[in-house]
């Protein structure tokens, strides 16, 4: 037997075993899911398989990698070359590449992701003279989004009286003509959003059956990580591709299904084997990540949801330490008992940042964390803040260099068209665009024939040369690129647009910084053609980087090597695992969430997120709630959350800060632990009353939440308030 296949126990090899025709494992967390898929697809090539007809679906870019690198130690690194793997959108955006032309795109389209989305989505709003505060651009934009992800195009949108009256219900019946007019904006941009990447998948498959029949040749073997996460979208482009030979793989487990907000659909998973009558199913128990203590602790969470398929997940680790929960009275307390505890037990058990995690229910939970670990000198790293291709200046440079191949990507041109500053004004612009619009032509289509049209759109002969410079030297980009890398090219943009200059001129702190991001980008460009190179996959193409660049999830940026306490949202933490896991904010309102109070099956959903939380942890989960939160710009009371009791005392530690100390605003006075031992006071069955909502904010919970694939974030909004926080941290 290969070595690999005794690193499995039984079921997991039979699961890895069973090659041809349907396959599901539904099963616990830390059961080796994950697992068992890699293996498989190593086990596949070794049996003779072509790695190009091999297709493996994850949930971030970064499992992909870390699977592939699996799979060389097993198969040798060229054979591993060729698998496609990687999330549904960069698989898909890959296959667009090729096919969108079919749809009237061009292939160099540009992916908009969620700022570039949200701009285009004002311009619509304003363009319609619609009122803001009623067609709220973010919603407008997740309203869309659940209409593409359900493939609802803006025809099948008009053609449905149901929708219609829902959104005239909503107040908002001039729904259908934003969606058409973003729509449009996009395609006449050369540009997709992320929604569209699995909308036009669907659409050249459906269309086009010699498409499908080319990629369902291709892919003879398909498998799907986190199945129960999918959403319609998703659904069928893997049933259409599996539909030939049927030798679809899918893993996940419906007790952690959390996407349901960004419409993924557990009913995926749950009909597999309706959807094929012949399926094997696997159904993993052992469970190798955590200690008993956790597993059963976890189990007693998760038996409290009706909607669940029966599950016995058992370990035989050891049984562990008892789960400490801590009593803070404030979030500033909270944030320092979690630095304090880091730094405990880092000396205690001799452990590194990077064995630790904070795992919160919404990202504004992170600034006192951050403040707390930054005062004990803890470096940590943010998953899901600003991603660095989102930051000001590293968008400025990509945005020429999205120009430069798709000229036609609006965003990109007025996002660059007067930066640096050359004299190129808002109503110079403006008249430029209604002249566009009246032509029925791209902006860079009248800027392209100036001479032509100049005359004809009003503005005077100064304007008109600025203009002309402006597109010249775009142009002399353009003629650059067919001959040099896009490193140097890229490097030549800085320079020449005055965009390194603009930024060396500026001895700010910030503006060090962002220069030095600029040098990150170029930097990153260089690497990407030598990487390229190396590969040999001849003329390393500026679409493709600007691909992954669009692509990139809060994943994948940055170090990933980095000795640091990873901070990030329960959402963005499925399928990881750390030693010691932190779950601040157990309290009622935040975690279950007061968006997801109003019927069993949202709180159902909040229990599955918090048992994801709980199942990450491998050595030890540290629980923590606060009686009191800054929230809103108010301080509220707060009330342990329901899930602390839902689990048996018996795997709980309570423990409580010394009580009684002077509180002040912001929080607690002086630094109350230092680096001593946390006193612990041993608590038996905390008095837990259940209220379901709190008496000091009544918010009227929004429907559909903000949508965004990578985004791991579950949004908090609130009707009448502002967004709290966003993917951008705005
Ligand atoms: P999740 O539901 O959280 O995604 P999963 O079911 O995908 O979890 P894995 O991540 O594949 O579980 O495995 C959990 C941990 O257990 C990993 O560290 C993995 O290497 C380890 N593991 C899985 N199976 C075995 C095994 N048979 N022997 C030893 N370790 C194993
Ligand atoms: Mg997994």
């Amino acid at each position: 037997m290969s070595t690999y296949l005794s690193e499995l126990n039984d079921v997991q090899r039979q699961a890895v075993e069973a090659l041809e025709g349907p396959v599901m494992v539904i099963a616990g967390a830390g059961s080796g899911k994950t697992r068992v898929l890699t293996y498989r697809i190593a086990h596949l090539m070794n049996n003779g398989v072509d790695s190009f007809n091999i297709l493996a679906l994850t949930f971030t870019n970064k499992a992909a990698r870390e699977m592939k690198e699996r799979i060389a130690k097993v198969v040798g690194h060229s054979e591993a070359k060729n698998l496609w793997m990687g999330t549904f959108h960069s698989i898909f955006a890959r296959i667009l590449r090729v096919e969108a032309p079919l749809l009237g795109y061009p292939s160099n389209f540009t992916i908009y992701d969620q700022q570039d989305a949200l701009s285009v989505m004002r311009k619509v709003i304003t363009d319609l003279q619609l009122d803001k505060d009623i067609y709220k651009p973010k919603q407008m934009l997740n309203r869309i989004s659940q209409f593409k992800n359900n493939l609802i195009t803006v025809r099948a949108y008009f053609n449905n009286p149901e929708l219609i009256e829902a959104d005239e219900a909503a107040m908002k019946p001039k729904t259908g003509e934003v969606y058409r007019a973003y729509v449009e904006r996009c395609y006449k941009s050369g540009a997709m959003d992320f929604d569209d990447l699995l909308l036009r998948t669907n659409e050249v498959l459906t269309r086009f059956p010699e498409v499908l029949a080319k990629y369902q040749d291709r892919f003879r073997y398909i498998m799907v990580d986190e199945y129960q996460d999918t959403n319609h979208s998703q659904y069928l482009i893997v049933k259409a591709l599996a539909s030939r030979f049927e030798n679809l793989c899918v893993v996940g487990d419906d007790a952690q299904s959390i996407y349901a907000f960004r419409g993924a659909n557990i009913r995926n998973i749950l009909g597999f084997q309706k959807d094929y009558p012949d399926a094997k199913s696997f159904a993993l128990e052992q469970n190798y990540r955590s200690t008993q203590n956790i597993v059963n602790a976890a189990n007693d969470i998760i038996a409290k949801n009706k909607d669940q398929l029966k599950k016995d997940v058992w370990t035989s680790n050891d049984e562990g330490k008892t789960i400490p929960v801590y009593r803070a009275l404030t979030d500033i307390d909270e944030a320092r008992f979690i630095a304090s505890r880091i730094f405990e037990i880092k000396m205690r058990d001799q452990l590194n940042n990077n064995d630790f995690a904070v795992l919160y229910r919404t990202n504004a939970q992170s600034r006192a964390i951050e403040e707390a670990l930054r005062k004990k000198n803890i470096p940590y790293r943010i998953f899901g803040g600003i991603s660095f291709y989102q930051r000001k200046e590293v968008k400025d440079l990509i945005s020429y260099l999205r120009l430069l191949i798709n000229t036609n990507d609006e965003e990109a041109l007025l996002r660059v068209i007067n930066y640096p500053k050359r004299g190129i004004g808002l109503t110079t612009i403006q008249k430029l665009t209604v002249f566009a619009d009246e032509q029925k032509m791209t902006l860079y289509e009248v800027l392209e024939n100036l001479s032509l049209y100049g005359p004809r759109t009003g503005l005077n002969g100064g304007t008109l040369n600025k203009l002309h410079n402006f597109i010249t030297m775009l142009q002399s980009f353009q003629v650059k690129l067919k001959t040099h890398d896009v490193f140097e090219v890229a490097l030549e943009v800085a320079k020449q647009t005055g965009l390194l200059k603009e930024l060396r001129d500026d001895d700010t702190p910030e503006g060090i910084s962002r220069l030095e991001n600029i040098q990150e980008l170029l930097n990153s460009l260089q690497g990407f053609v030598e990487e390229q190179q190396q590969l040999d996959e001849g003329n390393p193409s500026l679409a493709n980087f600007l691909e992954d660049v669009a692509l990139a999830t809060d994943m994948d940026n940055e170090d990933e090597d980095a000795d640091k306490v990873a901070l990030m949202t329960v959402h963005l933490a499925k399928g990881l695992e750390f030693p010691i896991v932190f779950i601040p904010g157990l309290e009622e309102n935040l975690f279950p969430s007061m968006m997801n109070l109003n019927t069993r099956l949202e709180l159902e959903e909040e229990r599955r997120l918090f048992y994801v939380a709980l199942t990450r942890a491998e050595k030890q989960a540290i629980l923590s709630y606060s009686v009191s939160r800054q929230r809103w710009g108010k301080i509220i009371d707060a009330e342990p959350s329901r899930f602390l009791e839902e689990m048996d005392d018996k795997y709980l530690d309570w423990e409580n800060p010394t009580p009684m100390l002077p509180v002040n605003n912001s929080g607690l006075s002086g630094d109350l632990f230092g680096d001593k031992p946390v006193p612990r006071f041993k608590k038996k069955s905390q008095p837990i009353k259940k209220k379901l909502t709190n008496t000091t904010q009544t918010l009227r919970p929004l429907k559909q939440a903000q949508v965004n694939p990578g985004d791991a974030d579950h949004q908090t909004i609130e009707e009448g308030y502002t967004v709290v926080h966003d993917r951008f941290g705005k």
